[in-house]
């Protein structure tokens, strides 16, 4: 396994389904060599959560493969059997099942798909299998945070953001995978890029679209050498407690309720009322200018999501934003009042 620095989650997503499709497409040309590739193309199917980020929708309309969107669990995790059973009946179509993309930490409410359900599957069906830890990746440099890695060890390439959660600036993408599969993937060597040393190092150009690279890396390694391993774990274990914090905050009003698991520093929650009155809080605080906060669908619920963001967060801080949100709650009671009313 070997690592590249790239600009983004997104890119990495995109650069591995490349890598995955001119694999399987170099596969199949092995057993068919006389079918077209435009015509093995159009058998290829790649799969993610309903959960996964919307890079994984856009890297398949760039790449022109269809992407087949499942659906998670009551946890938004999606499960080792729907993505078996999607793939039989895909397989049953005629179709050629060559990517999953699994997500650790989804963007909308941090969920975790399962890894060791799917991770075997993906070996078994002989797929490429890529986990987007762009945010939750992070906190993987703590032993205690590693239990959604199971699985793991199936995985053809993992991205995760330390811009996101490891107090690197923007942008720093680092996608870990097995180095020959993606060099083969996208190679082209015109003679002003040849040099005698091809067979030692490493290419990164035949990792990414881009020839040029920034050299994220040593951004990377001050940001390792300022704050250590154990100043890194330090920062991620307090964004989690000041995120269980403000849970407690929210579950102590029983006006609200707390919508999935806090495991890491984003807490979803929501207002016990309909979905535009959420939506109408939010958008008072956020109009407010004192805290920002950005919503999700979780199912057909709208929830209002607080990520612990900032470096040097306190307690103070999370109190303060829970008064803001308490208060602008407080002031929305007329309308909720008038909305029950309303419906009877
Ligand atoms: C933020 C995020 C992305 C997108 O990250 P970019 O680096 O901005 O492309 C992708 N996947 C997950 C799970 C994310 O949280």
């Amino acid at each position: 396994m070997i690592s590249k620095f790239h600009g983004s989650a997104s890119e990495c997503v995109f650069v591995t389904l490349l890598a995955a499709r001119a694999h399987k497409i170099r596969e199949l040309k092995k057993q068919h060599p006389f079918v077209e590739e435009g015509v093995l193309m159009s058998k290829l199917m790649a799969y993610c959560s309903k959960e996964a980020h919307s890079c994984v929708e856009k890297a398949a309309m760039m790449a022109f493969v269809k992407l087949r969107i499942l659906q998670p669990d009551e946890n938004q995790s999606l499960r080792g059997p729907t993505l078996q059973q999607a793939m039989e009946e895909d397989i049953a179509m005629g179709l050629i099942p060559f990517y999953v993309e699994t997500t650790l930490g989804t963007t909308s409410c941090c969920s975790f798909d399962n890894l060791s359900e799917i991770g075997p599957i993906c070996e078994e069906y002989g797929v490429w299998l890529h986990v987007d830890g762009a945010y939750a990746g992070n906190s993987f440099i703590c032993p205690e945070l590693r239990n959604p890695m199971k699985g793991i060890e199936c995985a053809s390439s993992f991205n995760f953001n330390p811009n996101k959660f490891m107090l690197t600036n923007f942008d720093c993408s680092v996608m870990v995978r097995d180095r020959f599969r993606l060099t083969q993937a996208l190679v082209v060597d015109p003679l002003y890029l040849q040099h005698s040393y091809s067979e030692q190092s490493i290419d990164y150009r035949h990792w990414g679209i881009p020839l040029s690279r920034r050299f994220r890396a040593l951004k990377l390694w001050f940001v390792i050498r300022s704050f250590g391993v154990e100043g890194l774990q330090r920062y991620i274990r307090e964004h989690c407690r000041l995120a269980k914090k403000f849970e407690a905050l929210v579950k102590k009003d029983n006006r609200f309720e707390v919508a999935s698991p806090v495991l890491l520093g984003l807490v979803c929650f929501r207002m016990k009322v309909g979905n535009h009155l959420n939506a109408k809080l939010l958008s008072s605080i956020n109009a407010a200018g004192k805290i920002h906060m950005v919503p999700a669908n979780l199912g057909d619920k709208y929830v209002i999501r607080f990520c612990v963001c900032a470096q040097n967060a306190t307690d103070g801080h999370i109190e303060y934003a829970w008064e803001v949100i308490s208060e602008f709650a407080t002031d929305m009671q007329d309308i909720i009042q008038h909305d029950a009313i309303n419906r009877f």
